[in-house]
């Protein structure tokens, strides 16, 4: 039975899985490179379970309870007791791999191990652990605690049991379920992530300006968020990394990355997380860049 949950890398999807499993009722240890970086996390943590307080949707106690549950930490040797261990680092396969090859010396024989990685190779990052058939894919959508959906990707070598433990993992956190295939960047953002790197060359060929493909999308495809805007919340770093992993896995031109989308990415303008991207947000309210 799943009683204590790892996160590594407490960022944006680290603390917000941190987040649903504490409220779940789970113990949680939250991990990253350094104290200040865990400590960042459970600082957004708070103002997340403040804002669902405010709203009603969990009490004051629930909130108490939930912190009470999470513990940090600032090197793979504090997930030594955890049933099972999610990696939410940042999505690069290398830095993937040379995480689970350090972690799986620390870990208990039967942990479990998942990545939350939107669209490298399952297989392949089970490979660098010493539990494929312990491992998997467990993809959370951005923002966690928002987000109904989970996919789950099994490897080649994952067990029947290890995926109906993630299964019951996932449903204990009130979420529902996907299961995909180990293809590349899976159902979501093989969907997704063409749509968006379409509408960063709409704006790379002048097509429209960033206002008129948002509001193109949002007013005539009655999506909640247009393209750019979505891309910038969920990091233009983590968009061209997965435009990356579908045009060297699938080997078709149609996967290319705009280059003006690589080009933010060399500048640093890695959107929400960095300040700015195809908005600014240094103001009240975010301001179109181009
Ligand atoms: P992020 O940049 O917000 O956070 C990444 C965190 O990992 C940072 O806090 C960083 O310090 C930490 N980190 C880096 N190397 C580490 C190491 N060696 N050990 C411990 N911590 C380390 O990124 P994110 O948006 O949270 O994305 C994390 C993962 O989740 C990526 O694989 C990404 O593809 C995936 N994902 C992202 C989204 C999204 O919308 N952003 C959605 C689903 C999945």
């Amino acid at each position: 039975m799943v009683d204590t949950v790892g996160i590594i890398g407490a960022g944006q999807m680290g603390n917000g899985i941190a987040h649903v499993s504490a409220l779940a009722g789970l113990n949680v240890v939250l991990q990253d490179m350094s104290m200040d970086l865990a400590e960042k996390g459970l600082t957004v943590i708070k103002g997340n379970l403040e804002r669902q307080v405010g709203k009603g949707k969990i009490t004051p106690e629930d909130m108490a309870g939930a912190l009470g549950r999470i513990t940090l930490g600032d090197s793979l040797a504090a997930h030594g007791n955890c049933d099972l261990v999610i990696e939410a680092a940042v999505e690069n396969e290398q830095i993937k791999t040379s995480i689970f090859k350090d972690l799986c010396p620390h870990l208990k024989a039967d942990a479990l191990v998942a990545s939350n990685t939107s669209s490298i190779s399952i297989t392949r990052l089970a490979a660098s652990t010493d539990r494929a058939d312990k491992f998997m894919g467990v993809h959370f959508m951005n923002p966690v605690p928002i987000m109904k959906l989970v996919e789950l990707i099994p490897g080649i070598a994952t067990a029947d049991d290890t995926f109906e433990k993630f299964a019951a993992f996932t449903e204990k956190l009130g979420k529902t379920t996907a299961v995909s295939e180990d293809f590349p960047a899976f159902i979501v953002n093989r969907i997704l992530m063409p749509m968006i790197n379409e509408g960063i060359y709409t704006l790379y060929e002048g097509v429209g300006s960033v206002e008129a493909i948002d509001n193109a999308m949002m007013l005539g495809a009655n999506h909640p968020m247009g393209p750019l805007t979505l891309a910038d919340f969920i990091g233009l770093d983590t968009c061209l990394s997965i435009m990356q992993v579908l045009y060297d896995g699938l080997a078709d031109s149609k996967y290319r990355p705009c280059p003006l989308l690589v080009k933010y990415v060399e500048a640093g303008w890695l959107g929400r997380k960095s300040g700015r991207g195809f908005y600014d947000y240094g103001g009240d309210i975010p301001v179109p860049t181009r």
